[in-house]
């Protein structure tokens, strides 16, 4: 078997849908299962449908109306008949989203925006069926809740991989070309769960281990992995084999093009992932597999911005030792910091951290009890694997160099 993924990039609008049977007819989808993504920016505009709910209940019919529009003016152009099925399945999504809200008596977040945001990727999957459907690919639709288990930790559920494996394996029809939705799974009580943004990437690398698959290609809007993200860098390079572990290596730094935990499942069974263009799909693009060497080995750059730097040192002029590290440690956890480089010198300690949670008042008052606090914000952080004299200097000309750290294939710079 073979996995696809389409993100929200490649389904954006009806012209990405038309292109997604394109692909399917130049490539061939014989024993496929297709893992598809919200259309475009629907996440993100479902996540105002929450935020309205919570928050501005006069705002939140009309967040909802315009979800709905955005998907109307797509069908609209895929099914010129005004009667088609597709119209009341699209319907009975968003009826089956309003009627939870207007029913809803839980206060708890997390659980709220899981049952709000998985309805992306419900409508997606349902208009892009239908069409392949009337278009002459006939596939089967499946509702990923029934088939991938997660605990109910909302918002970031973890798998379970035992129950989700029984299920993928007895419902699976292999010889079937079956379509189902990325990023969402359902806990024991089967309300839904989400497996962190960007999870549909997660969701191909589940049902590749669960099926065995023989590979997993990932559709994007770039020609595969490039040595640094074309938004931001100028002159880019194709990374044509890329080892699993220098994969991991760039997710975990933040290379965004592939979601983290996508690669361990597929590592662990040497399945090979793909990253190709569906702009230009007879393409070769990336291939992460097992494979000795980055091919070509050029130097890496990764991007993280809007970062915060915090540089400790102790009001007596102490050392900041192993117990004031770990009350450092303490408190960024509590306040959900996702700390991103380190560096202890004699006089200072220093973090970079991602402040996704906005909690950066409550964390620094718990710590400037303790200790004297330098707080620098907007930082950006450039991570450059293989990293040469030049690509380092590339990243410094121009630019204040707050922090650096150099270890043996990795160079971490903090700039303002
Ligand atoms: P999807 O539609 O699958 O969700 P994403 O938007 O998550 O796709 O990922 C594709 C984007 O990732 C590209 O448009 C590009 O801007 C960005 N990107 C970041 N780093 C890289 C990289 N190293 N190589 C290619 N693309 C990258
Ligand atoms: N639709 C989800 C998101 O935008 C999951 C994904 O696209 O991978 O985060
Ligand atoms: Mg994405």
């Amino acid at each position: 078997m073979q996995i696809f993924k389409f993100g929200g990039a490649s389904v954006k609008d009806a012209a990405g849908v038309r292109n997604v049977a394109k692909i399917l007819e130049t490539v061939g989808y014989a024993n496929t299962l297709i893992v598809i993504s919200a259309m475009g920016k629907t996440t993100n505009a479902l996540e105002v449908v929450v935020n309205s709910y919570f928050k501005e209940k006069d705002k939140l019919t009309e967040s909802i109306t315009e979800v709905r529009n955005f998907h109307y003016n797509i069908i609209k152009e895929l099914f010129t008949d005004e009667n088609h099925p597709v119209y009341w399945k699209v319907d009975g999504l968003f009826a089956e989203l309003t009627s939870f809200l207007e029913r809803n008596k839980s206060p708890k977040h997390s659980f709220v925006y899981d049952q709000i945001i998985g309805y992306g990727e419900l409508i997606s999957t349902t208009i892009i069926s239908q069409y392949l459907n009337d278009n002459g690919i006939k596939n089967n639709w499946i509702d990923v809740r029934n088939l991938v288990k997660t605990d109910s930790n909302y918002r970031d559920a973890a798998i379970n991989w035992e129950e989700t494996q029984s299920n993928i394996s007895s419902h699976v029809n292999k010889s079937l070309l079956n379509i189902t939705q990325g990023f969402l799974g359902s806990d024991a009580n089967f309300f839904t769960t989400t497996l962190g943004r960007e999870g549909s990437d997660y969701t191909a690398a589940i049902f590749a281990y669960c099926l065995d698959a023989e590979s997993v290609t990932i559709w994007k809007d770039v020609p595969g992995v490039l040595n640094a993200d074309p938004r931001y860098f100028q002159h880019t390079q194709l990374l044509h084999k890329i080892p699993y572990k220098e994969a991991i290596e760039l997710a975990f730094y933040g290379a965004s093009v592939i979601h983290p935990k996508t690669l361990q499942p597929l590592q662990q069974k040497e399945i090979p992932l793909y990253v190709r263009s569906f702009v230009n799909p007879t393409a070769a693009g990336s291939a992460v597999c097992n494979t000795p060497e980055l091919t070509p080995k050029v130097p890496c750059f990764i991007l993280k911005k809007d970062q915060i730097l915090l540089s400790f040192s102790s009001r007596d002029f102490s050392f900041i030792m192993e117990e004031g590290i770990s009350y450092i440690f303490n408190s960024l956890h509590k306040y959900q910091m996702k700390v991103s480089v380190i560096q202890n010198s004699a006089i200072s300690f220093s973090v970079c951290v991602d402040n996704k949670f906005d909690t950066l008042p409550q964390l620094l008052e718990k710590l400037e009890e303790r200790f004297k606090v330098s707080v620098t914000q907007k930082v950006t952080l450039y991570t450059i694997r293989h990293a040469t004299p030049e690509a380092i200097q590339e990243i410094e000309t121009g630019k204040e160099v707050l922090l650096k750290q150099v270890a043996q294939d990795t160079v971490q710079i903090v700039v303002k």
